[in-house]
């Protein structure tokens, strides 16, 4: 069973549809359905809790978060487990990497609120000026299933230090750690109401939520067409809205560089079995090194075990959905068609069956072409060679998105000129996915509109006040 959370309680819909695992297509859980009654009463409920929540102290809102985190990491081996189970990323991932970082992003906005948001007061002609962050109101957090808490918490915990409420909306293929984060955050004293959940589908559910006209802030991240309709949404009622969306990032790898280390990189790309918005899935390696960086990078790749995310040995795990897997098949199908050779992979892993997709990679794809410029969302990367610096980031740009890019070089004079040039949110030099919660993170183009992180998620999730104070005009005594 997942239910909502609305009130610091459960709630249950008459419709309920199927939570399926991509593991091996077991029924994790009937999921409530909210319906449009539903989710305008979690609406409700988070601007009721509102009016209290916003007059925490913030110094109360920070000790609360930091009890989150603390339930998060007591439940670390079952929320890993589960998320495990629900989103088919590898367990040794979600054990080391993704759950303490989940109860990182609370203890983070829970020490920067009190530490760092502040702005000092300044002086006009004998008039006080005073910067204020006040808390802005219901916030609807929607969320897709690649990873699905770190990417919620990455919004709630901003959103509760703000001040905000919440009503989060988590993606219909991994509702279960939404519902497990609702029983922490009782668990540590959050008042009820401040944080909900309503469990559906983004055409009816989600499309209701972000529809209502009394939020006051709407964070997605996800796809971009998807992207598009929140925007509309929020326009008819001006709400301001974060948008996070999809990529087609390069991964450039210059005759001077480290080729080992570029080969790692490369490699990690098919981490998640490709499903990371940030990847580097368009290679452009230098003409001269090209043969070199192959070599290395199908003996890397080749070396990478594809199995059950559950076994610690595993590198590669299943795709979410049977939807995806045809969808990232379609794709190469018609690169091939297209004349694309493929170099590694280029089909689903027949031997495991199920949802498993064989690492790819793939050549002579054509300019232009779909494979290019289309955002896959699987372990399927393109290479392509250049000559010149300057051909490099004119492909690297060749894209309608601009989340992020890596460059592996060991010349820093280019390091600087090319990320200069680069159009994305993020670029990474000789690393890749280094992410620290100071740093803005969003992206540019069709990859989204604002920036999260430190000062940047609190200036979206505040209402930003200026006070004027002259100095005469007191009544004194
Ligand atoms: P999606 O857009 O299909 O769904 C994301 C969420 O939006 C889900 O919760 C879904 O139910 C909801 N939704 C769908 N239609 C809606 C509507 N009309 N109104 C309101 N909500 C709606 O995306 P997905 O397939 O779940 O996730 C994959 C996408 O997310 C990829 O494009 C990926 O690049 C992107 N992504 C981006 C980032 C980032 O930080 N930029 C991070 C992770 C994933």
């Amino acid at each position: 069973m997942s239910d909502h959370w609305i009130g610091g309680r459960r709630v249950t819909s008459p419709i309920r549809f199927d939570d399926i695992s991509p593991i091996d297509g077991s029924v994790l859980a009937h999921v409530s359905r909210a319906c449009p009654e539903e989710v305008d009463l979690a609406v409700d409920t988070a601007e009721k809790a509102f009016t209290h929540w916003r007059r925490t102290t913030r110094e109360r809102r920070a000790e609360l978060l930091h009890k989150i985190a603390d339930g998060v990491e007591k439940r670390l081996d079952e929320l890993a487990a589960v998320e495990t189970s629900d989103n088919g990323a590898l367990l040794r991932s979600h054990l080391r990497g993704v759950m303490p970082r989940v109860a990182h992003n609370f203890r983070f906005f829970a020490d920067w609120l009190v530490d760092e948001v502040c702005h000092p007061d300044f002086d006009t002609r004998g008039h006080t000026n005073r910067v204020s962050w006040d808390p802005a109101g219901v916030c609807a957090l929607i969320t897709p299933w690649n990873a699905p808490l770190m990417l919620a918490s990455w919004k709630i915990a901003p959103a509760l230090a703000a001040g905000d409420t919440v009503v989060l909306k988590p993606a219909e293929w991994t509702p279960l750690t939404a519902t497990l984060l609702a029983e922490i955050t009782a668990e540590a004293g959050l008042p009820d109401g401040v944080f909900n959940v309503v469990q559906g589908h983004g055409e009816n559910t989600g499309q209701h939520l972000v529809n209502n006209p009394r939020l006051r802030r709407i964070s997605f991240t996800g796809s971009v067409p998807t992207g598009k309709a929140i925007a509309r949404a929020a326009a008819a009622n001006l709400v301001p809205t974060s948008l996070e969306l999809g990529g087609k990032s390069p991964l450039i790898v210059f005759a001077d560089a480290d080729l080992d280390l570029a080969v790692k990189l490369a490699v990690e790309q098919y981490d998640n079995a490709g499903q990371v918005c940030l990847a580097g899935v368009r290679l452009l390696v230098e003409e001269s090194v090209a043969a070199e960086f192959l070599a290395g990078f199908l003996t890397r790749a080749d070396a990478l075990k594809q199995g059950d995310p559950r076994d610690p040995a595993t590198d590669v795990g299943p795709l979410i959905h049977r939807r995806q897997l045809d969808r990232v098949d379609g794709f190469v199908r018609r690169a091939v068609a297209d004349g694309a050779r493929v170099l590694l992979g280029g089909g689903p892993n027949t031997e495991l069956g199920g949802l498993y997709y064989r690492p790819t990679l793939l050549t002579d794809v054509r300019p232009g072409s779909e494979i290019l410029t289309e955002e896959v969302f699987g372990p399927v990367l393109t290479l392509q060679t250049f000559r010149r610096e300057e051909d490099a980031v004119a492909m690297a740009n060749d894209t309608r998105f601009g989340l992020a890019a890596t460059l592996v070089t060991g010349d820093e004079d280019r390091a600087r000129r090319v990320t200069e040039q680069l159009v994305a949110g993020t670029v990474w030099v000789n690393c890749f996915f280094v992410r620290d919660l100071r740093a803005p993170f969003g992206g540019s183009r069709e990859s989204g509109i604002g920036r999260e992180g430190g000062n940047w998620s609190f200036d979206f999730y505040c209402d930003v006040k200026n006070t004027v104070t002259a100095g005469q005009g007191w009544r004194h005594g």
